[in-house]
């Protein structure tokens, strides 16, 4: 049976960031690879070339690609479209009532949007030339036995390590089996998510709409594609208006469009045909069990209204490094409870935190929930978006 330190099952954008994050920290003078990480889909090249891009493009925050690059994660800026600005717009009013921006967050940039693809294949490489082993393969129990947790894979291959992470996605079935309870709210809403050329240049500016109808528009900048501007779209809508949305011809999308921001985003052509994701709430209550720690959206996920999912589970992978970097120091075992112990309490409030501001977001502008405090609301974040400090503050929460 092979062995290691730590196994991570699961290679989504996160999975694969705590395996750069552990072998960076867990150095050993053999040669053997401490850190392995169990992948069932193959991992997508996109640098130099010039496949069109993906649908599932997320919004980095400045914070994880700051992160990223210091554990020697190179980006390819030809896919990645800088983000400068957040505009929000709510009641359908034309003008913006909050505007987020690089520089009240003192900041180069509020971060990039890039492909899941581009953002998973630029982490691989820097996993893989750490020393992370990847393993081809679907997890299928992670046991403990003894001081040890044996991972099984369904080829039969069995995998011995200190510690499991856990990264296999909001669909998780491995936590369960763990003992790890999660609740979890399905929002019976979609992500309508579409990409378009533009008639002008976005200049970095990310623009969501909080719409009378209670549905959530964003268009997010993309790079430029055949040497023309292009946004991305997430529309959160309720299901038959989803299924209205992708039942329409490009054209009928592009008039919708411009019809719910009156105007302020003219899309000429449609770049990839919709499609749209089931929106819900997940949340463990405890992500730990002994030598286990569930990551990422298997242990945590949210509405995309703010854009956030991704850049909670980097912020675990940061504290996984952490914590092996103390490990390693002081010759710990990396599944040592002090250590697990100590993830559970850091990443507690800021899990609950966002879990809590998007969904009372959701309620308030998506789920149509608390419609007589939405007039407030508005009124609020307009008379606040006028504070500079506020503004301040914000902008650096985002970037
Ligand atoms: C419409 C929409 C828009 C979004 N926009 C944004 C955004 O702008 N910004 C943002 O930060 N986030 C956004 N998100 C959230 C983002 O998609 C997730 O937060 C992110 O994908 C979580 O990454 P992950 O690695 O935890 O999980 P995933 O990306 O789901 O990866 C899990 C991986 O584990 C693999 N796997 C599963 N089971 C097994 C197994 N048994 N064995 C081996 N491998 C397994 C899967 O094949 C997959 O590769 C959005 C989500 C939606 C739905």
């Amino acid at each position: 049976m092979k062995q290691f330190d730590v196994v991570i099952a699961g290679g989504g954008p996160v999975g694969w960031a705590c395996a750069l994050a552990c072998a960076r920290s867990l150095t050993s003078g053999s040669a053997a690879p401490r850190v392995a990480l169990i992948d069932r889909e193959k991992v997508v090249e996109t640098a130099n070339n010039d496949a069109p891009l993906s649908l599932r493009v997320y919004a980095v925050s400045q914070r994880s690609i700051t992160q990223l690059r210091s554990w020697g994660v190179t980006f390819d800026d030809a896919r990645c479209a800088t983000m400068d600005r957040i505009v929000v717009h709510t009641s359908g009013s034309d003008e913006p009532a909050l505007t987020l921006s690089a520089k009240d967050a003192r900041q180069s940039a509020i971060g990039a949007v890039m492909e899941h693809e581009a953002l998973t294949a630029s982490i691989v490489s820097a996993a893989l030339s750490q020393g992370v082993l990847r393993i081809a393969g679907h997890a299928v129990s992670a046991d403990l036995v003894g001081s040890a947790r044996i991972v099984s894979l369904a080829d039969g291959q069995l995998l011995q390590t200190k510690l499991v992470i856990i990264a296999d996605g909001r669909d998780s079935a491995l936590a369960p089996t763990l003992g790890l309870e999660a609740m979890s709210r399905d929002y019976e809403r979609r992500g309508v998510v579409a990409h378009f050329q533009v008639n002008k240049p976005h200049y970095g500016d990310a623009r969501q709409w909080f719409l009378p109808d209670d549905t959530i528009l964003a268009l997010l900048p993309l790079p430029d594609v055949g040497g023309a501007p292009a946004v991305s779209m997430v529309w959160s809508v309720g299901e038959s208006r989803a299924a209205a949305l992708l039942a329409m011809s490009p054209d009928a999308l592009l008039q919708t469009v411009a019809a719910a921001t009156h105007g302020a985003a003219v899309a000429t052509a449609v770049l990839h045909d919709a499609v749209a994701f089931p929106l819900s709430l997940k949340r463990m209550s405890d992500p730990v069990a002994e030598r286990a720690i569930v990551v990422g959206d298997a242990a945590h996920s949210v509405h995309p209204l703010a854009g956030q999912g991704v850049n909670l589970g980097l912020e675990d992978a940061q504290c996984l490094a952490d914590l092996m970097s103390h490990s390693q120091s002081q010759s710990m075992d990396p599944g040592h409870a002090l250590l697990t112990g100590k993830y559970r309490r850091q990443r507690y409030a800021p899990t609950l935190g966002l879990a809590l501001t998007t969904d009372a977001l959701a309620r308030l502008y998506n789920l149509g929930s608390w419609s007589t405090l939405k007039p407030v609301a508005d009124t609020g974040m307009r008379v606040l978006g006028r504070l500079p400090a506020f503004r301040r503050m914000l902008s650096s929460a985002a970037a």
